[in-house]
């Protein structure tokens, strides 16, 4: 599966090439690929305020366990959208047209509550509006701040974790054709599942950063007002929610 394939690519896979693995083995299977950023509004850009998968587990990272928090915040997509969908805020395409078809088919849309994760509001990053922010560490439960233009590396990392389950999700010839259909499917489910709770956890603990300069310049305005408040991030690990799989760090 790759960038840039398209509906008629994937059509022209008629000469015995199997959609899942793309090679020629017994019994290859077959699927009639649909296209899924263009018209499903669950793959379109909207505001995400209010989504969050309500376990325990997940709302442990506000103030008295529980979402909505206090201060204001903002929804944020764990794996960004942009990661799935090209031109996502004007005319949306599948970046990779087979794997969102299959995520779609195990029931994954960007915009569902297992991928959202509410950040402290950083309405402009004119404004130094750090305020959200700092309430989180006031209630004991820092989280980063979330506004407009979130850095490069971010995004690299939410490709880097893609990249990683198509890895694991795409099987050479010989394990697809002992494999079938709906076994990968579930397969799939699962992953990106754990794909999910990866994001979230290294959101959640600013492994993964939105906004480095704003971040760090935030916490150094906080320590000269507080230097005896710490400021330590969360550190989860979703175990009610199937772990986060081969992507925990160190495996
Ligand atoms: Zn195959």
């Amino acid at each position: 599966m790759q960038v840039g394939e398209t509906v008629t690519d994937i059509q022209a896979m008629t000469s015995g090439e199997c959609v899942i693995c793309s090679k020629n083995h017994d019994n290859p299977k077959k699927e009639d690929i649909k296209d899924v950023a263009p018209g499903d509004t669950n793959w379109h850009r909207r505001t995400m305020t209010g989504v969050l998968e309500r376990t325990s587990e997940k709302q442990s990272i506000y103030h008295n366990n529980s979402f909505p928090p206090s201060y204001a915040y903002q929804g944020h997509h764990c794996i960004a959208l942009k990661t799935l969908v090209q031109d996502a805020n004007s005319s949306p395409k599948d970046r990779i047209l087979r794997l969102n078809h299959f995520l779609k088919k195990v029931g994954f849309y960007p915009n569902r509550d297992k991928n959202c994760i509410g950040l402290p509001e950083m309405a402009s990053k004119k404004r130094q509006d750090y305020e959200n922010f700092w309430l989180s560490i006031d209630e004991g439960k820092p989280l980063q701040l979330h506004g407009p233009g979130h850095d490069h590396r971010y995004f690299n990392a939410c490709t880097a974790m893609m990249q990683r389950l198509l890895e694991l999700i795409v099987p050479d010839a010989e394990d697809c054709e002992k494999t079938s259909k709906s076994d990968w499917e579930n397969d799939l489910k699962e992953l990106i599942a754990q794909a999910e709770n990866h994001a979230f956890i290294c959101l959640a603990g600013a492994s993964w950063v939105v906004h480095r300069k704003e971040l760090s310049e935030a916490i150094r305005l906080y320590r000269q007002k507080s230097p005896n408040k710490d400021v330590t991030f969360p550190v989860l690990r979703l175990q009610s929610q199937g772990g986060e799989g081969p992507f925990k760090k160190g495996k």
